[in-house]
């Protein structure tokens, strides 16, 4: 008998090479299929007559075969089955590809059930790759779309899970993999989720009026109506929201057993290192660093989150509260998320604080500059606190980007650190813009600071959603710009194209871009693959101007800071979340420079009325919170799963609660570590928050 842990090999229908491609999206047990989740929903309109079909509409048919056939397309690789379908009135052409048992399987005469979108091939209306489904004999109603007939008979699953016209869609990657598939085979294993443990407390459960695990997933995988996708997010959804608050509490009640070094305020040389900027600091600036410096200043850990929208000067406090421990002869470390960002804040600090001959190191996975050990300031990503060198005499802790590392991070160095019972302070940079209540009721362990403006004469990044159509005008303006002394970063969603969805793949557009349409420029393409040196030696050129135009994958989402670059060309913008556009449209704008954020959704996507209405509000809006806000109420019902980078934290669970709800999950988390603060008496929860320990990105 197959159960949670079984290999996805193990279930009927599914082989050796459609386990290979499941492998291929991290799906290889029962389990990991189970928490595959939908990343949106079609909803079918029931059947349409042939007659009323209109281009562009996803419909229902029902018919006859009239004509069937399979045939090999004019590229010899693809294989087309192409059906004649009659409801008594009218015929619609039907295509398929590359399913060639679709022509022996399916006979002149049968009827079927078609779910799929009408297009227009040679002025003639075709229904191109529908799911279908056979009628029974003497049926009048479709059934479930996307079950085969087989199952269809097989009891219990058509009555558990009503008809329904809302169809789960899935991410999928190339070959064969098929929608249909997916679900099928979802369904078939459904069933073996009676094996989940229910690990949240009953009570939380009852005082929420939250459903069971195993329901949520039947109802996210085969949901019946909205509502039902409503509370099936939310259950699920509340684990990663209540793990992440009871991991935080457990840690605020570490630290604060834990004392810090006093790190002495150095009034005099803080003063003169501000005079000796270019700039002045914004109130905003001053306001954190000062509450910074006090928390310093105190024998009790600091444990602050500093929050400015991008580009608001963040690295700048950080390097007062760093110049500040250093004074005090203690180390500080800075840990970002990247390496490309490790390097850019070693070269920006290394010069800010040149006068003052610190030994400042630079520590990643494959770079090493300076000793750690003897190190007055370490710049690093997460592999620095697998050293313990750096650990040593260590008084601050910073960490950038904090929404891009787990909880566990400030846990897992208080960990490390074994002098007793003693803790560096700690600081979180964010720029994830959230209402002020409901940080407080997230990050329920961190006190907040925060930098609620932009530099001085700032201006707003001229931003629009453009259409195909429109691409040789945008290029020329950029071309323009460019000759003025500009630089651009051009944005693509994946380095390969490794998905049927139409978007653009960066390596493919990388020849087109560089040796055609800009071939008069310097381009280069950055992503996560190239080795350092190749990384480093590219963005050192276009930190220098070597570089006309930086074709990257979101490895630029971060902290990237090249004030020349005004321009930022985004593909497949509709591939992004909002936040996350806005953090890349943060990389221009940094200085007093005039800055263009070009949009283009995919193809397929320009035509969704709602894909561009969400994008727009990016021409409207240039604050982090308004569009945060908008996010989130755009999506509090539609899509929440799968569309952002897994693994991270992911703001739009919010969505789902209200205010109240989080903060009662907050006060629930409080009381049961206060009553056992070991959680002898929730061993499965403290399975679940183990797990959170030892995988960094699990949040
Ligand atoms: P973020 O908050 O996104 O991390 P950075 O710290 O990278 O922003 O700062 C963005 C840019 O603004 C940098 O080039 C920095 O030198 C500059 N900057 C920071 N503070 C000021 C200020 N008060 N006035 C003018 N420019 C500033
Ligand atoms: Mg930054």
């Amino acid at each position: 008998m197959a159960n949670l842990n079984s290999n996805l090999k193990e279930i009927k229908g599914i082989g050796e090479k459609t386990s290979v491609i499941l492998k291929k999206l991290g799906l290889s047990t029962v389990s990991d299929l189970l928490f595959y989740f939908p990343f949106r929903y079609e909803q079918y309109e029931n059947v349409t007559e042939i007659s009323d079909l209109k281009i562009g509409e996803n419909v229902k048919v029902q018919g006859e075969i009239e004509l069937i056939e399979g045939r090999r397309g004019r590229k010899r690789k693809m294989h087309l089955t192409e059906a004649l379908i009659n409801d008594g009135r009218e015929t619609l052409k039907v295509i398929w590809f590359n399913q060639p048992y679709l022509a022996k399987s399916l006979k002149v005469g049968d009827r079927l059930s078609l779910s799929g979108k009408i297009s227009d091939s040679y002025g003639q209306l075709t229904m191109v790759s529908p799911e279908y489904e056979r009628m029974k004999i003497g049926e009048e109603l479709i059934g479930k779309i996307g079950t085969n007939e087989k199952e269809v008979n097989e009891k219990n699953s058509s009555e558990k899970y009503a008809p329904t016209n809302l169809v789960p869609i899935y991410h999928l990657t190339e070959g064969h993999l098929t929608q249909k598939l997916l679900r099928t085979t979802i369904k078939k294993i459904l069933p073996l989720g009676s094996g989940l443990k229910e690990w949240l407390p009953k009570d939380i459960i009852k005082e929420l009026k939250l459903i069971p695990l195993q329901e949520s997933l039947s109802l996210i995988h085969f949901p019946k109506d909205e509502k039902e996708i409503k509370r099936a997010k939310q259950r699920l959804a509340f684990s990663n929201l209540f793990l992440r608050q009871l991991k935080s509490q457990s840690i605020k009640k570490i630290i604060k057993s834990k004392s810090a070094p006093k790190i002495n305020f150095q009034e005099e040389e803080t003063r003169n290192f501000v005079n000796s900027l270019p700039f002045k600091l914004t109130d905003g600036q001053k306001k954190s660093a000062w509450e910074i410096l006090k928390d310093l200043d105190k024998n009790q850990p600091m444990s602050r989150l500093l929050e400015g929208d991008v580009g608001s000067g963040k690295t700048l406090v950080a390097v007062i509260a760093m110049l500040n421990t250093a004074l005090n002869a203690k180390k500080a470390a800075l840990m970002v998320p990247s390496e490309i960002l490790a390097a850019q804040h070693f070269k920006t600090i290394s010069k800010l604080l040149e006068a003052y001959n610190f030994k400042i190191t630079l520590k990643t996975r494959s770079y090493k500059i300076g000793n750690p050990e003897e190190a007055d300031l370490v710049i690093g990503t997460q592999t620095l606190i697998q050293e313990k060198s750096v650990l040593k005499n260590l008084g601050l802790v910073i960490v950038d980007e904090q929404h891009r590392f787990g909880v566990n991070q400030r846990k897992k160095i208080i960990d490390l650190n074994k002098e007793g019972n003693s803790s560096p302070h700690f600081l979180s940079l964010t720029a994830t813009p959230i209402p002020r209540s409901l940080s407080l009721a997230i990050y329920g362990d961190l006190d907040l600071s925060l930098i609620d403006e932009l530099p001085l004469g700032r201006k707003k990044t001229k931003t629009k959603v453009y259409r195909e159509s429109e691409r040789e005008k945008v290029y020329d303006f950029i071309k323009k710009e460019i000759k003025n002394g500009r630089q651009a970063f051009f944005v693509y969603p994946l380095i390969k194209a490794s998905d049927k969805i139409s978007f653009k793949s960066a390596q493919e557009e990388y020849e087109k871009i560089a040796d055609a349409d800009f071939k008069e420029f310097k381009v280069a393409l950055i992503h996560g693959k190239l080795k350092k040196d190749e990384k480093e030696k590219i963005m050192a050129d276009f930190a220098t101007k070597k570089i006309d135009i930086l074709m990257a994958t979101t490895v630029i989402e971060v902290g990237i800071d090249i004030p020349n670059a005004t321009i930022i060309l985004i593909e497949g913008a509709n591939r992004f979340g909002l936040a996350q556009l806005h953090q890349l449209r943060g990389r221009v704008n940094r200085s007093n420079l005039e800055s263009y954020c070009f949009l283009f959704p995919s193809n397929d996507e320009i035509k969704n009325e709602k894909t561009v209405e969400r994008l727009e509000s990016l021409e409207k809006y240039s604050r982090g919170l308004d569009l945060a806000k908008i996010d989130l109420s755009l999506r509090g019902g539609g899509e929440v799963f799968g569309s952002y980078q897994s693994g991270f934290f992911d703001l739009s669970v919010l969505a789902l609660f209200d205010l109240e709800t989080i903060k009662k999950s907050r006060d629930f988390a409080y009381k049961i570590l206060e009553e056992d603060k070991d959680l002898k008496n929730y061993p499965l929860l403290k399975a679940k928050l183990g797990a959170l320990d030892r995988d960094f990105h699990l949040e």
